[in-house]
């Protein structure tokens, strides 16, 4: 029931009241007592899930404290801070208006391991779930303060004085969700000038779809050129990550931003780790080598990065999505903290952000879908392990072929019937080129299946 981050379907349809509230009381079983932090995003059935949510969790004898309406990285910061021994929050980060979802974060602030949701699931299927004596029911409490501290921790990492100086003029598009709450106000605290886009909340997201990919943050990009701002900065649903628009009105891809962002965090330290997964490309390895830094490849997603950084404590890890995670701060992706990190640098160095931009090395890529039947899936994964053996490659998630002009991935898709294969070259010609090769080892191991 766990997808590549927390539960997830449509309300009222995959993702029903009894759905919620048996998750619920399964991980108030999972973590036995305590006290659990719950959040919640700007999307349709929030009040009814966080209802059912406290319900499940104090039912078990867990205490709750609701910190309401908040991005999902100031519930995770806040997390250890209050002293809970774990949280929920009410999201389904990016998905379409119609989903909601619950993830599930531990007592150190990050999404619970694989291990621990399957033996949540365990327990939701077993629908054995602890129930508490009626004078042992949880608490539950308020917090409302939540946003205040993040905000304070996220810029006593950054030279706030600065980024004072250079008044910068910033949008900030918040997807009409709890990104509204914390960037618009950090950016202002920041001495910047702030406008903003789809600041209500309003769970129908009538300004735009909540994923920050370029073509649902064009008034954003357009907005940020009329008025002459300095950049803009778009969030996803519950805020963990940030997509910037340069002042040329570009939407940067996320590699970039995390490139920059990777660019002066690794150059404070010489032999630092940056933690990335398979699926990132050579510009975060260019910029690694030039700061003398040494990657450490992860599987897909972004909670094997977050475990991966509290496992060694590297000292950043991203994903070419944009997804960046500043372990100082906290080791998880946080969009107001990549939001300020970026406003940083575009201080301390003086450019404008298309500057900063301009100085990284460029590729070029190709996508590809090939379909496989879904029970085909499994049995070609070995065929490929085998074709590729000799091969210059990585192989902790997926195939990844390695060229000295550029490489290939191959993965088969978690839900649907496909295996992709995703191409990078210096050139265009390139990415084309190993995307072939890509999508003819795919029809090798076909044969073979
Ligand atoms: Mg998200």
């Amino acid at each position: 029931m766990f997808g590549t981050n927390g539960v997830r379907g449509i309300i009222n349809k995959d993702l029903t009241v009894e759905l919620v509230l048996n998750l619920s009381r399964a991980v108030g079983t999972y973590f036995n007592s305590g006290l659990i932090g719950i959040a919640r995003d700007s999307r349709k059935g929030g009040e009814m899930f966080t209802q059912l949510v406290t319900s499940g969790l104090i039912s078990t004898g867990c205490s709750v404290v609701n910190l309401g309406y908040a991005p999902t990285p100031t519930l995770q910061f806040m997390i250890p801070k209050l002293g809970c021994i774990a949280g929920i929050m009410v999201t389904a980060s990016h998905n379409p208006p119609q989903f909601n979802g619950i993830k599930v974060i531990g007592s150190n602030g990050i999404e619970t391991s694989r291990e621990s949701e399957k033996e949540i699931e365990i327990l939701y299927n077993s629908n054995k779930f602890k129930v508490a004596d009626w004078n042992k029911i949880g608490q539950v409490t308020h917090y409302d303060s939540s946003i205040d501290v993040y905000l304070e921790a996220i810029k006593s990492h950054v030279d706030v004085e600065k980024i004072q100086n250079r008044k910068l003029k910033v949008i900030v598009d918040g997807a009409n969700s709890v990104g509204s709450l914390a960037t618009p106000r950090l950016m202002r605290e920041l001495g910047c000038t702030v406008v903003s886009l789809n600041a209500q909340l309003d769970g129908s997201f009538p300004g735009r779809n909540p994923e920050p990919i370029p073509e649902n943050i064009k008034d954003l990009a357009l907005t940020v050129k009329a008025t002459g701002a300095d950049l803009g900065i778009a969030h996803d649903g519950d805020a963990d990550r940030a997509t910037f628009v340069d002042e040329t009105g570009r939407v940067l891809w996320g590699d970039q931003s995390f490139a920059l962002i990777a660019s002066r965090v690794l150059a404070k330290k010489h032999g630092s780790t940056l933690v990335t997964p398979v699926s990132s490309g050579r510009l975060i390895e260019d910029v690694a080598r030039k700061a003398g830094a040494t990657i450490d490849w992860t599987a897909v997603g972004s909670v094997d990065v977050s475990h991966r950084l509290e496992e060694t404590g590297a000292e950043l890890g991203g994903e070419e999505n944009g997804g960046v995670f500043y372990p100082d701060h906290q080791p998880v992706r946080d969009g107001a903290m990549t939001a300020a990190q970026i406003v940083e640098i575009i201080a301390l160095e003086g450019k404008t952000l298309s500057e900063l931009v301009s100085e990284l090395p460029t590729y070029f890529n190709t996508k590809v879908k090939v379909q496989v039947l879904q029970e085909k899936k499994e049995p070609l994964a070995a065929a490929l392990l085998e074709l590729s053996k000799d091969m210059n490659r990585i192989i902790i998630d997926g195939v990844k072929i390695i060229h000295d002009d550029g490489w290939f991935l191959i993965r088969p898709s978690g839900t649907e019937p496909i295996y992709r294969c995703f191409a990078e070259g210096k050139t265009q010609e390139t990415a084309d080129r190993l995307s072939d090769e890509g999508v003819k080892l795919i029809e090798r191991a076909k044969t073979l299946v």
